[in-house]
């Protein structure tokens, strides 16, 4: 059978050494007799999977011990309102920086809870773009500032960390973590659901600055408090355990392909081929300003919509799945993370074009 290649936004694809390896040790884990999902959250042997799997994350990202790393339950979705429930009490408000579909969430969400200060960043004409940070009205009482790194659904991502002057900045990393070196001494809070980089969902990761976890607030339930996760080792009630197994599997495998500088290096030479078809073409039409641009999801449409239909069919054909664009916008999306190989990029690159000599007369 032809190789499939999975251009899903997330869950995405993994790996296939780790697929294997999972396979392999799943119903005898380290010769426990025992099946790593039957494994108690408080035995040594989850403790040591758990343990490794954020010394690599720290040593990966470059994480200090100034910053406590969580492992929490509930996918990123969750932390939209688990931040405004932690950090702000009555009367305090945030900033909240809308740039795409995610940010507006969160910022729908933190609404909820506080005063929220809403600052529309994007600017959306005939093209897309990210508005400098000096026309941002920051506001002078803002706890934090929210924003998203990369915007999965439009494919647009800062180019480089917005200037907030000394507010800690709270990031939605989700589809970017480890695929860039970053500054974490940068952030306040910096969040990731797990289902893209770092494994499978259902896990959340959280790394968060340890002089904030005083700020948390008293009265919040017991799950959604950083402070007491912090201290309890995520270990508040049952984490999720194979999700943790799965993450450290990646992040040993990160390792072993050359780290977060190997994994940018592959990003930025995949998405620059993809890019490369597209500013080329008559037929696809991608929104985003190229200083905007990002390496992970690249979104475009054929205006034509029964082509675009011919083309997501075909593309199926030719075992090139998961490229239909999300609900709310449509058209097509191809989503780079860190697993893809460069011969799915390849396949769909020759494919692409193909398509656009048979279909453009
Ligand atoms: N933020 C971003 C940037 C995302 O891409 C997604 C999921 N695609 C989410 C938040 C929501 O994640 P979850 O489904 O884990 O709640």
């Amino acid at each position: 059978m032809q190789e499939v290649f999975n251009f899903s936004a997330g869950p995405a694809t993994l790996p296939k050494p780790i697929l294997e390896n999972i396979q392999q040790e799943f119903l005898n884990y380290n010769n426990t007799g025992l099946s790593v999902v039957e494994l108690s959250h408080r035995s040594k042997e989850f403790f040591a999977i758990r343990n490794s799997a954020e010394s690599l994350l720290r040593e990966l990202i470059g994480i200090s011990d100034d910053y406590a790393v969580l492992f929490m339950h509930g996918g990123a979705s969750s932390q939209f309102s688990m931040l405004p429930l932690n950090f702000l009490s009555k009367g305090q408000s945030a900033d909240y920086v809308c740039t795409g579909y995610w940010s507006t969430k969160a910022y729908a969400e933190a609404k909820k809870f506080a005063d929220i200060n809403a600052i529309n960043a994007l600017e959306n004409g005939d093209s897309y773009s990210i508005r400098p940070t000096v026309a941002w009205e920051l506001s002078s009482n803002a706890s934090y500032v929210h924003y998203c790194d990369n915007e999965t659904i439009n494919g647009i991502a800062f180019a480089e960390l917005p200037d907030v002057k000394s507010k800690p900045l709270a990031c939605d990393m989700t589809s970017s973590i480890l695929m860039r070196q970053i500054d974490v001494s940068r952030y306040g809070l910096i969040y990731a659901g797990a289902q893209k980089n770092l494994g499978i969902a259902g896990l959340c990761i959280v790394i968060v600055k340890k002089e904030l976890l005083n700020k948390v607030n008293k009265s919040i339930p017991r799950l959604y408090d950083y402070k007491r996760c912090a201290e309890e080792s995520s270990l508040v009630n049952t984490p999720p355990t194979f999700a943790i197994y799965v993450l450290r599997l990646l992040l040993d495998w990160v390792k072993s392909e050359g780290g977060v500088d190997q994994m940018y290096r592959r990003s930025k030479e995949n998405s620059e081929w993809v890019y490369q078809v597209l500013d080329n073409s008559q037929l696809y039409n991608n929104k985003v300003v190229k200083e905007f641009r990002s390496n992970i999801n690249i979104s475009f449409d054929i205006q034509d919509k029964d082509l675009q239909n011919k083309f997501l069919d075909q593309a199926e054909s030719h075992k090139l799945l998961g490229l239909r664009g999300h609900n709310s916008v449509g058209g097509v999306r191809i989503s780079l993370y860190n697993a893809m190989p460069q011969a799915g990029v390849q396949r769909l690159v020759e494919f692409m074009q193909d398509f656009e000599i048979c279909n453009v007369v």
